[in-house]
């Protein structure tokens, strides 16, 4: 990376985060031959699995070795910045964007890409957390494969579990745990048992289990499941879309960066992609989203040169 880049603290774009909707939105900048600077803070939503699952011709590496080679190939290009941190602030407007990062730093930029995904919210259950990503998770496509045909159960957090509850015995015989979050009437029942889904009543107490999982009920009932599924709440990982007044779209399972078709949030000149933007979210998505992103804020580069407003 030439020095008189790396010293310079205002480029064209800024993209806030650096996993897979941020690093795809930045390799299009860079490959368009502008000046981009990447925040990231390394904390990536898939970081407790071991192995990613359906990303077209990665599937099975882990999370880490697909952003590590992704952002080797982004850190050859000469006109990206690459910075660890975490930023904290974001203001200003089309043209001129300033982003601070909790260690003090602050960057100018043309642009901003926001980039920064969502946190997940697990149910307060002992033993659920430590299980994330492991042998509890939330998507069937991700990980459903793995657990060789199941037993398997869904621990509801919503009515939408019965969804899931649908889903999942295409993967293994299924158990659909109430948790006190669902109460099925009689036709979602019907549905329920004609995907031969066993409906178990209760709150549940406590998990345990080292290779699978043992769901503890209330009263001491237990029952061992491979996997469970459990869809978890989800808000942004970052405040700057809201700090910069970007709309929110109140998403299934929370809320989202409102963007049109090629990205653009409400606010002229901010960008954002990947899970922090999407409802349905993947590696595959949130690459494809970044990839638009990164194309739509160089096509504004480019339309503001051109005078057009
Ligand atoms: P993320 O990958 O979450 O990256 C956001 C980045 O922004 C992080 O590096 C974060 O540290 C950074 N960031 C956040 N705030 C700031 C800030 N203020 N300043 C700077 N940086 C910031 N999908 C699949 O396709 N296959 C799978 O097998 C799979 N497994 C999963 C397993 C689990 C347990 C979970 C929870 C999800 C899984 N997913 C999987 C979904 C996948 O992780 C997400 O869809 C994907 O990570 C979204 O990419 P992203 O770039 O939008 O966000
Ligand atoms: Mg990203």
């Amino acid at each position: 990376m030439p020095s008189d880049v790396s010293r310079d603290t205002s480029v064209d774009a800024i993209v806030i985060g650096g996993s897979y909707a941020g690093l795809a939105a930045s390799l299009q900048l860079a490959r368009a031959r502008r000046r981009v600077l990447v925040i990231d803070a390394g904390e990536p939503r898939n970081r407790f699995a071991k192995a990613s699952h359906g990303f077209l011709g990665q599937d099975g590496r882990s999370p880490s070795t697909i952003t590590e080679d992704a952002r080797a190939q982004l850190l050859a290009y000469p006109t990206v910045i690459w910075r660890d941190g975490r930023a904290s602030g974001a203001e200003g407007s089309i043209d001129a964007f300033s982003v601070s990062t909790t260690d003090g730093e602050h960057y100018e930029g043309r642009r901003l890409v926001i980039a920064t995904g969502v946190v997940d919210h697990l149910p307060e259950i002992p033993g659920l957390r430590q299980r994330w990503g492991k042998t509890v998770v939330h998507c069937p496509y991700c990980h459903g494969y793995e657990f060789a045909g199941g037993p398997l159960g869904v621990l509801a957090t919503s009515p939408l579990a019965l969804h899931q509850a649908l889903l999942v015995p295409d993967w293994g015989r299924t158990t659909l745990f109430l948790n006190g979050s669902f109460t099925p009437d009689d036709e979602q029942k019907a549905m329920l048992r004609r995907r031969d889904v066993t409906i178990v009543p209760g709150a549940v107490a406590a998990i345990s289990g080292d290779d699978d999982v043992t769901v503890q009920l209330g009263d001491g009932r237990t029952t061992t499941v491979a996997g469970l599924f459990v869809a978890s709440r989800t808000a942004p990982a970052s405040p700057l879309a809201a700090q910069l007044g970007c709309a929110f779209t109140e998403g299934m399972l929370g809320p989202l960066v409102t963007t049109d078709e090629i990205k653009a949030t409400s606010v002229p000149g901010v960008f954002a992609c990947g899970d922090a933007a999407l409802a349905m979210t993947s590696v595959s998505l949130a690459v494809a989203d970044g990839a638009m992103a990164g194309v739509a804020a160089h096509r504004s580069l480019v339309m503001a040169a051109a005078g057009h407003v």
